[in-house]
């Protein structure tokens, strides 16, 4: 698990648009559930005269809290963008539910298997990048594993897995090349009856990056928006060269930060099975799907995504989960720009795989006491 650490650049969040929390730091410990880091070094401006000081907002979306933070020259700005930030995400919540049966998102699966549908350019945006993912990922990451995530919540409801007949059935409906895309149309096929997207693996991390940019088109450029394990960063603090941020060991809800990372312009992503998993007969099955077994992940791994953006680091860090660590691995070791950190823990033993890339990621020079020594 990824935090955002209580350190010096975190104390105080001097303004929100909800009475700030009593114990903020251990909002943000289990809130962020995920860290943030960039892959370049890099400096920023804005074009404010006054003194930028540190304002910090949170909002819940999503089935989570969105916690934003940045550098604003006054209260009045800072509290408008914000705003327009969590309008912006409340926006992409109404499209991409699958909880709302009138989203655009179920309205696109209520239509008939190869009709066309035009759909908004913020729903074509993310599936085109979901499908990015599933092809990268080689079918790990899938949006149309709705029907399988639908049986995992009656299994959770139930305490018993889906019988062989019903997963069979919900297969006819799964797969990624079942959906098609014509960007020149902006129109959605969904190739075979009764498919269900579920946009819960890339959505949070989707609509992080989007509330950067509001922030960033008013020239907030020194922010950073989390959505529980994923989050956007942009331009660092002033005077600094990153954010902060923390990654947990597997397993833990709020502390023991493992090791600290120095992010900028980047997203970074955390999946595991820690909070949402059913447990059937001793085994633990995790609600990310495997989409070629129809059934929850049983092996436990927590996986830590750094890349160009937290879309990417969404939907990444989903679909290693599913590859595991060797395919995982050689998946993020291929890509540009990204790192993973791979935790897993087997008969009680964690252990660590860190991708070609993760050591080089900027640190903060302080030696803290909790963090590993390299
Ligand atoms: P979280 O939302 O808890 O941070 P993830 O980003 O890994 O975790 O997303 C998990 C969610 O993604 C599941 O609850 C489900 O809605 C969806 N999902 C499950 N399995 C897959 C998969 N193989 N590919 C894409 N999405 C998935
Ligand atoms: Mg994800």
């Amino acid at each position: 698990m990824l935090n955002i650490e209580s350190s010096a650049d975190w104390p105080c969040l001097s303004a929100g648009l909800a009475p700030r929390p009593r114990r903020w730091t251990a909002v943000l410990l289990a809130a962020f559930s995920l860290l943030g880091a960039s892959l370049s070094t890099g400096r920023c401006g804005t074009t404010f005269s006054a003194p930028l000081e540190r304002y910090g907002f949170r909002h819940p979306a999503m089935g989570t809290l969105f916690l934003t933070t940045f550098y604003a020259p006054s209260e009045a700005v800072a509290e408008a963008a914000a705003r327009a930030a969590f309008k912006r995400i409340d926006t992409l919540e109404d499209i991409m539910s699958d909880y709302e049966a009138d989203s655009e998102l179920m309205r696109l699966c209520g239509q008939p298997a190869g009709k066309p549908v035009s759909v908004s350019a913020d729903l074509f945006d993310v599936l085109e990048q979901a499908q990015r993912a599933s092809k990268l990922s080689d079918g790990a990451f899938d949006v149309t594993v709705g029907p399988f995530v639908r049986l995992w919540r009656f299994s959770r409801k139930r305490g018993v897995l889906p019988r062989p007949a019903e997963i069979a059935a919900a297969r006819q409906a799964v797969g990624w090349r079942k959906v098609r895309l014509d960007a020149r149309h902006r129109t959605v096929t969904l190739l075979a009856p009764k498919m269900r997207l579920d946009l819960g693996g890339i959505a949070k991390g989707y609509a992080a990056d989007q509330a950067l940019k509001v922030l960033k088109a008013r020239g907030l450029d020194r922010a950073l928006v989390a959505a529980s394990g994923d989050i956007a960063i942009g331009d660092p603090p002033p005077g600094k060269r990153g954010w902060e941020i923390g990654v947990s060991p597997i397993g833990s809800l709020t502390n023991g930060v493992a090791l600290t990372l120095l992010l900028h312009n980047a997203g970074i992503s955390t999946s595991g099975d820690t909070e949402q998993y059913v447990e059937i007969n001793g085994v633990r099955y995790s609600h990310i799907v495997n989409p070629a077994t129809g059934l929850g992940l049983t092996e436990r791994i927590q996986v830590t995504i750094v890349g160009p953006n937290a879309t990417t680091t969404d939907s990444l860090a989903t679909g290693v989960s599913v590859l595991g660590k060797k395919r995982g691995l050689a998946l993020i070791d291929s890509l540009p720009n990204t790192a993973a950190l791979i935790l897993t823990k087997e008969n009680g033993k964690s252990q660590a795989f860190p991708s070609r890339r993760f050591e080089d990621l900027p640190r903060p020079s302080k030696v803290r006491g909790s963090e590993r020594t390299r």
